[in-house]
């Protein structure tokens, strides 16, 4: 069960809140960080060409 606080918003990308622990920014691989898609804004980051993804490893 994922629970969110309040005031986090999460895009469609983003697997986690920004700061989650083995979590970091990484380019959105719908818009390739251009945060636009076609020239509208990006629907997976949002328009700001990051999601936040886990990180492997560690
Ligand atoms: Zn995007």
């Amino acid at each position: 069960m994922a629970e969110t606080p309040q005031g986090t918003k999460l895009n469609p990308g983003d697997v986690a809140p920004p700061g989650t622990p083995a979590t970091g920014e990484a380019p959105c691989p719908d818009c390739q960080g251009k945060g636009t898609v076609n020239g509208q804004r990006c629907r997976n980051c949002d328009g700001t060409g990051v999601v936040i993804q886990g990180i492997a490893g560690g």
